[in-house]
């Protein structure tokens, strides 16, 4: 019975927001995007109403395969997505297997500390073919729509440049043989590791956009594994370390005109809302779900008090301090 009436509110909640903006009472316009994780998701995002796609997490496709996806299969759910979204914003992220996320045919040796060894971005520079295919079959689908790209696990400048360089080349090979795809795609940049947090203005120099994935940011801040459940209690986003990074992120990112968007699980509770609209976050990307009631919470906000808010926790000396400031427990 309460999820039916959790269902009724959701829904009224809804019907009340549909086509009003997401704006803070001030007039502040903040973005409320969706992570999803396979093209069947889409329908979710369009019922709750979500302007657009923060997290396209790519790795399904490769998960639910024996083999490498090929070029095409990956430009077909690409291609679903985008041409679905019907213009609106997706922010597509490339492979990030490895650590949490493994796959055999991926022959990943075993490692003693995968959560710091060879994942994501790293594996897509180690093995450029298996990067190209996938960068190939985004690029052909930019063609039906608006895309982002953004890479996870970023640490340094190099990496990026490696990963820009790759998609020059794909887009190069794309023009010879003649096969349509947007000049226009963004590509961004996932901050989930402290060293990215450190040289944030050295990346937003190089990037459209910044999203930060305060899930694995967390565990490398703290140095608190993300899965561990015996120190559960100490993987803590409202920890004052977490929420400096935060902070130094989103400033290094506008102080070069980079817009910057938070996509980690933190995003999707309503009691979140103040401190990252305080903080200055252009973009919430949240579950499918969770779109209403953040719009609801972000339609009530005053900035100036969020940004009190933002400011306090900055200052604050301990994550209760940082709990009671936002009011959970
Ligand atoms: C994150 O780390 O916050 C994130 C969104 O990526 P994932 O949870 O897929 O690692
Ligand atoms: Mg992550």
């Amino acid at each position: 019975l309460k999820k039916r009436e959790e269902q009724q509110r959701l829904q009224r909640l809804l019907e009340t927001l549909k086509g009003q903006p997401n704006v803070t009472k001030d007039g502040k316009t903040v973005r409320i995007y969706c992570n999803i994780g396979s093209p069947e998701d889409v329908h979710a995002v369009q019922v709750n109403d979500g302007g657009g796609i923060g997290l396209f997490r790519s790795e399904f496709l490769y998960l639910n395969s024996s083999t490498f996806p090929t070029e095409d299969e990956q430009f077909e759910a690409y291609k679903h997505v985008l041409s679905d979204m019907d213009g609106k914003e997706v922010i597509i992220r490339t492979l990030d297997i490895g650590a949490d996320k493994q796959i055999g045919y991926f022959d990943l040796p075993k490692e003693d500390n995968p959560a710091m060894g060879m994942r994501a971005l790293r594996i897509c520079l180690t093995r450029p073919e298996i990067f190209r295919t996938q960068l190939r079959a985004l690029f052909r689908a930019s063609a039906y729509g608006k895309l982002g790209i953004m890479f996870p696990m970023v640490t340094s400048v190099w990496e990026v440049r490696e990963a820009k360089k790759l998609c020059e080349e794909v887009k190069r090979d794309l023009k010879h043989e003649g096969i349509p795809y947007s000049e226009d795609v963004q590509i961004g940049i996932m901050i989930e590791t402290p060293a990215a947090v450190f040289i944030a203005d050295e990346l937003a120099a190089r990037a459209r956009f910044f999203s930060i994935g305060t899930n694995d940011l967390t565990q490398y801040v703290l140095a608190v594994d993300r899965g561990n459940r015996r120190i559960a209690a100490m993987y803590d986003t409202l920890h004052p370390a977490v929420v400096r990074a935060m902070r130094l992120t989103v400033d290094a990112a506008h102080r070069h005109g980079c817009e910057v968007g938070i996509c980690g699980e933190f995003a999707g509770c309503v009691a979140h809302a103040e401190l990252l609209v305080g903080l200055g976050f252009d973009e919430l990307s949240v579950a499918p779900p969770s779109v209403p009631a953040v719009k609801e919470r972000i339609r009530g906000l005053e900035t100036p008090q969020a940004e009190l808010t933002a400011r306090r926790a900055v200052e604050a000396a301990t994550a209760s301090e940082v709990h009671e400031l936002i009011g959970v427990g």
